[in-house]
């Protein structure tokens, strides 16, 4: 018997014995160190190419990130998402205010 999807399909769940067999045989996959490179692989290449994608938008931890969990799908995201707005600045000593604040928190300059 090998863990495959026509054994996983045609699993006999009368047969507890045969069932515990198979599901063995699927764990045991899960120790395999080829299927563990290939996996890191995957996140390591999906990482790079997220992150490569966010260079242009100067978002490239966010897009490293979202191509390692995510793989392609991140990289679709990470083409559809906007780039993050600047923060607003003070005009008087151009530090970074929150939007919507009356006074500047360094300076005090009375903002828009
Ligand atoms: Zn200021």
């Amino acid at each position: 018997m090998s863990c495959d999807l026509e054994a996983l399909t045609n699993a006999d769940a009368a047969d507890p014995d045969r069932a515990l067999a198979l599901l063995q045989e699927c764990t045991a996959l899960l120790e395999s160190p080829e299927l563990w490179l290939w996996a890191i692989a995957f996140t390591v290449v999906g990482a790079v190419v997220g992150a490569l994608i966010g260079r242009r938008k100067k978002t490239v931890m966010r897009d490293a990130i979202l191509g390692a969990a995510l793989g392609p799908i991140g990289w679709i995201l990470s083409l559809l998402l906007p780039a993050p707005r600047p923060a607003p600045r003070c005009p008087a000593c151009h530090e970074a205010v929150a939007a919507g604040d009356r006074h500047c928190r360094h300076c005090g300059a009375r903002l828009g």
